[in-house]
């Protein structure tokens, strides 16, 4: 097992990281901006490392300076979370070149994965169904005519995009060529890559996600998958797990596709294979090579630590479960804490003066904020993920429903009032199986 890792993160994650890590004697290293020197996780770590000022590019996002924290320390692996540089190919080489184990994928599969054009090839060829589209690259000669072979709508991506930058919806033939001209000068400006496809683009699907480990030798497995189609600007708000309403046939037939493509890519660490899904058919968009946000959720229906899967791995010894073991009961739901106007969604930080964390069965909060925290400016709005788990959809959700109104944050403001008087209330998601723009839809009534 390894003997200390650098937990090169911040905030929520870097905290379940540590966590993680003590419970398996892993001795710990936080390393962390001028900003952040009063985080939970830098108190309760054996060891930390300040690696620069408070923006994100001269601390979370300084190879050299984690490289050298990792050096002084002795420490043996640097695990990334996820953002910063948890999908950086360049760092996950330049950490194993310095002579450390990076708890993730291999730096080919990263950068495999980065380009959604090679990832999309990598997929067809396990049998993983994608969207219709280009299969492959367009340029201004074939833009027309696959266009017109798939049907309008569709969208103009980039291969390197990210975050939800780098796509064009277009709606008619007359639009083509200069929004793909857009996009391409776009895509060259932000990821120095102007190679885009196009897709069918889906009007009403529903955004579900399949979790997966590989031991780096060709083993893998899927532990179920997650819905996340409540989202707000492409960005996720409550995820759950299993995914509402879909035949276990299907629902065992994709995923088992997505662990062939692990095992044909001999897939090291979790990861999780992004779906549309769309009258009654899944269709990959992305995979991303690291944990996610809404791991816990997976965690709760199938009793499998991601975090303590992802070390296990990192240090050699395999996967802790054959499929047969995996298996998904009751259901999870987990409710994402911003710091934020509930109306505005501009972001609040500042001093929390008082934090209460709800409690009872069933109920679980990821969070590294306390009663005299202050928020800095300068990072992500998450501050805390808010987890329930019970025997069945409609119990997990009224769980939901009481432990949000017991989740208590005074001095800035939080989205709790959109989760207890709009998402927690809404008929429609009580249902089960809302799509990607039901939440907008919702918030423009
Ligand atoms: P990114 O890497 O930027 O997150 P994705 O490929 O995951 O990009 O797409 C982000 C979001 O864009 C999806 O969650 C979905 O809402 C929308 N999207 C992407 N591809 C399509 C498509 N073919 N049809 C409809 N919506 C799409």
């Amino acid at each position: 097992m390894l003997d200390k890792v650098v937990i090169a993160n911040r905030g929520e994650i870097a905290l379940r990281i540590l966590r993680a890590c003590k419970e398996m004697g892993i001795k710990t290293v936080a390393v962390y901006s001028k900003a952040d020197s009063d985080l939970m996780h830098v108190r309760l770590a054996d060891e930390s490392v300040c690696i620069g000022p408070a923006p994100s590019k001269d601390s979370y996002l300084n190879i050299p300076a984690i490289i050298s924290a990792a050096e002084v320390t002795d420490a043996q692996a640097i695990h990334p979370g996820y953002g910063f540089l948890a999908e950086n190919a360049d760092f996950a080489e330049a950490v194993e070149k310095s002579g450390f184990i990076f708890v993730g994928p291999r730096a080919e599969t990263i950068h495999l994965m980065g380009n959604k054009v090679s990832a999309i090839e990598a997929m067809k060829a396990a049998g993983v169904p994608t969207v219709p589209g280009s299969d492959g690259p367009v340029t201004e000669d074939n833009a027309l005519s696959v266009a017109k072979r798939i049907g309008y709508p569709v969208i103009i991506k980039a291969a390197a995009g990210g975050g939800g930058r780098g796509m064009r919806v277009v709606h008619t033939e007359s639009a083509l060529l200069n929004s793909l001209f857009v996009t391409r000068s776009e895509a060259k400006a932000a990821f120095g890559d102007d190679t885009v496809y196009i897709e069918k683009f889906l009007q009403h699907p529903r955004h579900i996600e399949i979790q997966v480990v590989g031991d780096g030798e060709g083993a893998a497995l899927h532990l179920g998958d997650r819905d996340c189609s409540l989202q707000r600007r492409h960005q996720k708000v409550v995820e759950e797990a299993p995914a509402p309403g879909i035949p276990d046939a299907l629902r065992r037939a994709t995923a088992e596709a997505c662990v062939r493509a692990c095992e044909q890519m001999r897939y090291r660490g979790a990861g999780t294979f992004e779906f549309l899904f769309e009258k009654g058919r899944f269709y990959f968009i992305e995979m991303n090579t690291r944990i996610q946000v809404e791991h816990p959720v997976t965690e709760l229906v199938t009793g499998v630590d991601l975090i303590k899967e992802q070390l296990r791995i990192a240090s050699g010894l395999g996967l802790s479960r054959r499929q047969e073991d995996i298996v998904v009961r009751g259901h999870a739901m987990e409710c994402r804490i911003n710091a934020e106007d509930p109306r505005t969604f501009v972001p609040s930080p500042g001093l929390i003066k008082h934090f209460h964390a709800p409690g009872g069965p069933g109920v679980r909060m990821d969070s590294h904020v306390y009663s005299g925290y202050t928020v800095p400016p300068y990072y992500d709005s998450l501050i805390g993920k808010l987890i329930t788990y019970a025997d069945d959809r409609a119990a997990c959700l009224s769980r939901m429903r009481r432990a949000m109104d017991e989740l208590l944050i005074e001095g800035i403001r939080s989205n709790i009032a959109l989760h207890r008087e709009i998402i927690l209330r809404d008929d429609a998601f009580a249902q089960g199986g809302v799509d990607i723009h039901h939440l907008e839809s919702k918030l423009k009534l």
